[in-house]
């Protein structure tokens, strides 16, 4: 999963592997830059500055004492009902508004945020945008200005996919790394847990109330494996997952 289907017909792969081959920082930051300035000619940023300010100071703590501090780091919330965030290379983190209202706390937000940050950190972001992501959404977007209609659509297509499933793996180590920082930085990671289960909760419950065929975009449809990620942070923050739920530990 994570390469879309929606630009085979023109995407040129020698170009990709040209443009795209990231070996240094300074070019994780050039793309993530253009990648940062298509999303946010698509996702409107929410005119909220205290929100904004929360959510910036809530990243600046994480982003302190995370792995890589050669990074500058940028959050943004932005509109959109999702219950989603996501991350580009070189240290940007979008914030939908349907998962600031899901989020109960700071505490919960900032497991969010670590969560994304871990990504970054690990250069899952990368490796995942290396692979033709980034070169597709660049694509569309520059024939937007010729067909702005169409490509809009495509580049939007593009966005989506471009938030689905990284490999589980990577989201289990961005779950290690996520704890990690929200330990070292201050914030409850136990929220982290609550937040997961929760997701978990509504999602079992709307799946099982949606029309077959009709699929909406869950925090769990991009971050994927829920029900073993709660395993591993329960591993991280207590050491054996199996342990505690042995030993039937109250939710
Ligand atoms: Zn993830």
């Amino acid at each position: 999963m994570g390469v879309c289907g929606c630009a085979q017909s023109s995407f040129n792969l020698a170009t990709q592997q040209e443009d795209y081959t990231l070996t240094s920082t300074q070019k994780e930051v050039a793309m993530g830059r253009k990648l940062a300035l298509r999303v946010e000619e698509e996702l409107p940023r929410i005119p909220d500055e205290p929100l904004q300010a929360r959510v910036e100071g809530l990243g600046r703590r994480l982003a302190a004492v995370c792995d890589r501090q050669e990074l500058a780091y940028r959050f943004v919330a932005v509109e959109g009902e999702e219950v989603n965030a996501f991350a580009l290379p070189g240290g940007y983190v979008y914030v939908y508004r349907g998962l600031l209202d899901a989020a109960k706390s700071d505490d919960e937000l900032a497991g969010v945020l670590a969560h994304e940050l871990g990504h970054i950190a690990a250069r899952h972001s990368v490796k995942r945008y290396e692979v033709g992501l980034g070169a597709q959404l660049l694509q569309l977007a520059t024939l937007a200005a010729a067909r702005r209609g169409d490509v809009a659509q495509g580049l939007h297509i593009a966005l989506r996919s471009a938030q689905l499933a990284y490999a589980r793996q990577d989201e289990m180590e961005a779950d290690r790394l996520g704890v990690k920082y929200l330990k070292a930085a201050g914030f409850d990671p136990k929220a982290m847990l609550e937040f997961l289960k929760r997701l978990d909760e509504r999602d079992r419950a709307k799946t099982q109330y949606m029309p077959r065929g009709i699929v909406r975009p869950y925090y769990a449809r991009s971050h994927p494996y829920v029900p073993e990620r709660i395993r591993v942070v329960k591993e991280a923050l207590y050491g054996s997952a199996d342990y505690i739920d042995y030993l039937n530990t109250p939710d």
